[in-house]
């Protein structure tokens, strides 16, 4: 830990990532920008285990450099890189690379290979690379939230260099994070929001208690935690949740509302409102702004008018204690929040052809799933009880294949070997029954990790792109197409490879995807990872138009994250997503037959 504290720090990778778009675009790098490419490459290196020196040699020449006093840029057009101190002749070639071409492919070679999740761990205050590689190694952790929730659990003390001031430490710097990103990925709010209202539900005279606002309506990261409460003496319910053991710090403090800092740096809005006005005040809280917009107007061409008290019809006031009266009234049936985005829903519902939406209990299994075989933390049969608990029917543990060295991808043989463990499992029957998955590498090339014959081998085959994310649109969507072009591919894992707040999807045309995939029957994944999501809402919703199929999984890499699905299943909602067309809402017997047509 020790080693991970002080002025090595670098900026977060983004920072550094849009700098070199903004320097192949003829932007001169400063001695900073060029400083602080060294220090990711060196921080990438050490995540890598790489041997300290060499990670040492970047930190040398990068100090070197912001203490050069010139401009580097003149110092290289005199050919005098080498006098830097630190800078060799292999570091040389590199430099002379990036000042000429705003480029270093090295520095792009190591962004691919290092799983982005885990790179994003150093964007916590305190988590140097090598706490990044323990958490990641010992955890599985992938995600901010995922450390965060280790860390809440009291698992962090127990790493080897890490104790409890770390582990607190460790807290503390995600609270920084928080604060400073200003927008935190919906499956760090949902937990909290919701052992807020379950506080709120258990007070005296609290009548009713809802999340509102984009929280409410699930969008991928949201501003504050947005809560809403009904009951006649708003004052003792606002003073209690000012006293709520996580608040830190109270902002506002009034008879209807209070505004909190929660301990981990996330704010936290109550209103108090009438129970009788319930329902209009939480269809107004709720949003979007343009879906309130739209429903305005409508009620307005049927003579009345809508505000977040209700409705009026001239002088007279008609109160909506329900939800649903806010859409009844204008001859509407209830619209989910997921739903109230303005893409269409009004005109949908009043057609009557608002979708059947997908629901967390419709899901039977996971189909992406890794265990400590690959860079997982828990074993196959520990995964298969977890599932078991959440009422799934079946699980399919996919774990990374070999080209992936980074996250310990297994050979064809190591495959047969697991296979024979779980052959084992199965037939003691306890927990989910366990299909055998893998997460097959799509090459840079476009090609598969493994032949067709070991393909034939796996039930299930989740293909994704996990490298040169940062090639040309045209060639990750043909990697893509070559995967959806094999037969024994059944589902194209997180498409475009986004990562939420970290990295922008990578350069991919989805809808010749989604309609090739609609060809193929390949499934579609929704990624459950809080900082992917990945098909997005609006894609899903593409995907719906042109009847693709979707699978929505957890990629889970420890029994705890098999909770991811719920986000996965939000995204999906918010895509406008029906239970049949999500592969993973039918029966094992069902999964099995389409398997087996696929081949
Ligand atoms: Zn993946
Ligand atoms: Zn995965």
């Amino acid at each position: 830990m020790s080693a991970d504290r002080g002025q090595r720090r670098t900026r977060a990778g983004k920072d550094v990532r849009a700098m070199i778009r903004g320097a192949t675009m003829g932007h001169r790098l400063s001695n900073r920008e060029v400083a602080d490419i060294l220090l990711q490459i060196a921080d990438m290196l050490e995540i890598r285990g790489e041997v300290v020196y060499k990670a040492l040699a970047y930190r040398r020449a990068a100090q070197s450099i912001l203490d050069l006093g010139r401009d580097i840029n003149e110092v290289w057009a005199e050919g005098g890189l080498r006098r830097i101190p630190g800078v060799g002749e292999a570091l040389e070639k590199k430099l002379d690379e990036l000042l000429r071409t705003g480029r270093l492919q090295y520095y792009e070679e190591l962004q691919e290979e290092i799983p982005p999740g885990v790179v994003s761990l150093l964007a916590i205050p305190e988590v140097g690379p090598k706490t990044a590689r323990l958490l990641w190694e010992r955890l599985g952790a992938t995600s901010v939230a995922e450390v965060e929730e280790a860390a809440r659990a009291g698992r962090l003390r127990e790493l080897p260099g890490l104790g409890a001031r770390s582990e607190q430490r460790i807290l503390e710097g995600i609270r920084t994070l928080y604060q400073r990103s200003k927008r935190i990925p919906l499956g760090v709010a949902w937990p909290i929001a919701m052992e807020l209202l379950e506080q709120l539900r258990n007070l005296p005279g609290v009548e009713e208690a809802s999340a509102a606002g984009s929280l409410r309506r699930m969008c991928p990261t949201i501003g504050d935690v947005d809560l809403l409460a009904a009951a006649k003496d708003g004052a003792a319910v606002t003073d209690a949740f000012t006293r709520f053991p996580q608040v830190a710090e109270v902002v506002v403090h009034g008879p209807t509302k209070a505004t909190v800092i929660l301990e981990n740096g996330v704010q936290a809005d109550l209103r108090v409102l009438p129970r009788e006005r319930w329902g209009s005040l939480l269809q107004y809280f709720t949003g979007s702004k343009g879906h309130n917009v739209a429903l305005r107007a409508l009620a307005q061409s049927k003579g009345l008018s809508l505000s977040e008290y209700g409705y009026k019809r001239g002088n007279e006031e008609i109160l909506c204690g329900e939800e649903s009266q806010v859409y009844e009234m204008l001859g509407l049936p209830w619209i989910p929040p997921e739903l109230r985005e303005d893409r269409g829903e009004i005109q949908a519902a009043q057609e009557g052809r608002l979708p059947q939406l997908v629901e967390l209990r419709h899901v039977r299994g996971d189909l992406h799933v890794h265990s400590d075989w690959s860079d997982g933390v828990t074993p196959v049969e520990e995964l298969a009880l977890a599932a078991g608990e959440l009422g799934y029917e079946y699980l399919v543990v996919s774990d990374h294949t070999q080209s992936l060295a980074v996250a310990s991808g297994l050979s064809a043989a190591r495959f047969a070997e697991q296979r024979r463990l779980i052959d084992r499992l199965n037939a003691r029957r306890q927990g989910a029954h366990i299909l055998q998955g893998c997460e097959l590498e799509i090459h840079a090339d476009g090609s598969l990790d493994f032949p067709d014959d070991v393909l034939a081998g796996f039930d299930v085959v989740v293909a994704s792109v996990h490298s040169g994310l940062r090639q040309t649109r045209d060639q990750v969507t043909a990697r893509i197409m070559n995967a959806l072009h094999n037969p024994h591919v059944d589902v194209i894992g997180h498409p475009t490879g986004r990562l939420l707040g970290q990295r922008e999807a990578s350069e991919v045309d989805i809808e010749a995807i989604l309609q090739e995939a609609a060809r193929t029957g390949t499934a579609i994944e929704v990624n459950g990872i809080p900082e992917r999501l990945d098909l997005d809402d609006v894609h899903v919703k593409r995907a719906m138009e042109l009847g693709v199929l979707i699978a929505i999984d957890s990629d889970a890499h420890s029994a705890n994250a098999l909770r991811a699905m719920y986000y996965g299943v939000a995204m999906a909602r918010r895509g406008w997503a029906n239970p049949r067309s999500v592969l993973n809402t039918r029966s094992l017997d069902q999964l099995q037959k389409w398997l087996r047509r696929r081949g």
